[in-house]
């Protein structure tokens, strides 16, 4: 699946991405997350990315979209991928809509995640995130022993809680302000496409991730989670030894058996459906359950 999350900051797009990560082994594309490591490695691009992200404001609309062209040309994201952060303004949007209508990628879905303003200044004022791993906490909802009982994946000693520097009062209230007035107008250029959920994004992250699992439609979740398992079970992309070892013809039928399960996964969940030209087949008795055939 192809998913843009939008909502403002502190809406829990970063959150809600690790969790759909998880479910569908699908990468979390975090703008916002590809900036810091860009500053922190002194990059060009971070060097020209600092000053705005320390004061609130969007980093220039070329630099951001030369930086998401080269994420989504890196072969993790063929399957798909979970933009966070990205779009931000009308001319990244329109921007997007053109690289994957060149990719043949169109998106999915576009949710937004709606939090009311005191509650968007409440977690970010509690946000606070492991300087090793990168997992983002919140201490209003997990107390600080809690987090730090937790040993880091990175490190093995207990995570190293930092905050960010735009996390600030003074610097929030102005990516509240940028939001609404650049981001905002998304929801009806999506709107405008079909393409947009709004989900009510207040209350407990589980409860906010099964508002998004019914936005997304469950069994659109389940014909990705098939399509995720019928890649790592396809004979021929288990590795190049295993390839060379098989004929011909068994390599053209369990990509075709691959092909038509991910097909019919995506007919039932009502997505777009190349069959070019040819009607959904079951498979022949004898060969089993076809590959990624969703349970
Ligand atoms: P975030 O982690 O998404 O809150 O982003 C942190 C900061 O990075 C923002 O306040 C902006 O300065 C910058 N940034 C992130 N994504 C974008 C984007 N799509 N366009 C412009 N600036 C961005």
């Amino acid at each position: 699946m192809r998913i843009v999350l939008l909502g403002a900051p502190g809406s829990g797009k970063g959150t809600q991405s690790q969790r759909l990560v998880e479910r569908l082994g699908i990468p979390q594309v975090s703008s916002g997350d590809l900036l810091r490591a860009a500053v922190a490695a002194g990059t060009e691009l971070g060097r020209r990315a600092k000053e705005a992200m320390d004061g609130g404001r969007l980093v220039d609309d070329s630099l951001v979209l030369q930086m998401i062209r080269e994420r989504l040309g890196e072969g993790d994201t063929r399957r798909g991928f979970i933009l966070d952060g990205f779009p931000r303004t009308l001319a990244q949007a329109e921007a997007l809509e053109r690289l994957l209508r060149d990719l043949t990628q169109p998106l999915d879905a576009v949710v937004q995640l709606e939090v009311d303003a005191a509650e968007l200044v409440r977690r970010i004022s509690g946000r606070r995130c492991c300087a090793d791993c990168g997992r983002v906490f919140n201490l209003f909802t997990s107390p600080r022993t809690a987090i730090e009982s937790e040993l880091c994946p990175k490190t093995g000693a207990p995570h190293h809680l930092t905050q960010r520097p735009d996390d600030n009062e003074a610097t929030v209230a102005e990516r509240l302000r940028v939001y609404e007035e650049k981001t905002r107008p998304l929801i009806d250029f999506y709107r405008a496409r079909g393409l947009l959920r709004v989900i009510d994004a207040m209350g407990d992250v589980e409860e906010v991730s099964r508002r998004l699992s019914q936005a997304l439609g469950a069994p659109a979740l389940r014909a990705a989670r098939a399509a995720k398992s019928a890649t790592r079970r396809a004979p021929h992309r288990t590795g190049a030894r295993r390839k060379a070892a098989q004929p011909k013809s068994a390599r053209r039928r369990a990509k075709s058996a691959t092909g038509r399960a991910a097909r019919r996964g995506k007919a039932r969940a009502g997505l777009r459906v190349n069959t070019r030209g040819k009607s959904p087949r079951t498979t022949r008795a004898g060969q089993g359950r076809p590959k990624g055939k969703p349970r």
